[in-house]
């Protein structure tokens, strides 16, 4: 087969141009980085893990009509996707407190908050991602209000419906980062969800114990980090025990 031509490569994953227009093939590596990049690592299996995630995640979600740039996986570490516009903000929703809200506002971490909080950041490494008001994104025109309005919606449906998938599996979802992409298709635009989910953006602790099972095991320097993201995959019912036909579906605990 010819080689891909490779489109982008970013810190953990590498776009190429994909078999038929308007699709790409995301690849998922095991490099790891964080605090803008000063840290970085290779968390061995990382890209398998989060690619299979990443698909049973935006596949549940595409179950409930949140539209998602996700066509289908290809293999151990490649999905083909639909390509979009990406709109250059990360959209955090936060449960509970942790990282950098309950360092910016001094609140504990684990702390509940009063209710969820959908904050935004510029997506802009040589600025270090600062967070901005919706009047920057709007006043800018990285987006426009009916566009605002589409991400809201969808990013609180995302929170509720991902809580509850997680819950039922003994995780509690902290907070998580999204990012959305235009879509254009029959003359038409879309919102759509693009980039992945996985324990690389989300923060997801043990229900019980609150053990940290997400990439703040490799920002903290806390060990076992594939273990992490294998037992994430294992209790949602995808991690292939007895080879790959052997995908249960998830695990309900009491
Ligand atoms: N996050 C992300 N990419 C970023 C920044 C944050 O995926 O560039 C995720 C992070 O994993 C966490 C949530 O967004 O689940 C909130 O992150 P926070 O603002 O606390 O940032 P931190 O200082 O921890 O990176």
């Amino acid at each position: 087969m010819a080689r891909r031509r490779q489109l982008y490569e970013g810190k953990a994953k590498i776009l190429f141009e994909g078999p038929e227009p308007g699709t790409l093939v995301q690849y998922f590596k095991d490099d790891a980085t964080a605090f803008n990049a000063q840290k970085k690592g290779t968390i061995t299996g990382k890209g398998v893990l989060n690619n299979r995630i990443s698909e049973f995640l935006m596949t549940k979600l595409a179950e409930i009509n949140v539209p998602t740039h996700f066509i289908r996986r290809l293999n151990m570490r490649e999905q083909l996707i639909k390509e979009v516009e990406i709109i250059p903000i990360e959209v955090v929703v936060r449960n509970i407190a942790a990282g950098s809200i309950a360092q910016r506002l001094g609140i504990p971490e684990g702390t509940r908050l009063p209710r969820s909080i959908v904050e935004y950041y510029y997506k802009n490494d040589q600025l270090g991602d600062p967070m901005v008001a919706e009047e920057h994104i709007t006043a800018f025109g990285w987006a426009n209000p009916p566009d605002m309005d589409d991400i809201v919606h969808l990013t609180l449906r995302i929170n509720d419906f991902l809580t509850g998938l997680f819950l039922g599996v003994g995780i509690t979802l902290v907070d998580f980062k999204l990012e959305f992409g235009r879509l254009f298709e029959n003359d038409e635009m879309r919102i759509v969800l693009a980039d992945e989910i996985s324990p690389d953006n989300c923060r997801l602790w043990d229900s019980k114990t609150n053990e940290k099972m997400d990439k703040d095991r490799f920002r903290r320097d806390l060990g076992k980090i594939e273990e992490a993201y294998q037992e994430v995959a294992r209790r949602l019912g995808i991690l292939p025990e007895a080879g790959s036909r052997d995908m249960k579906g998830p695990e309900t605990m009491q």
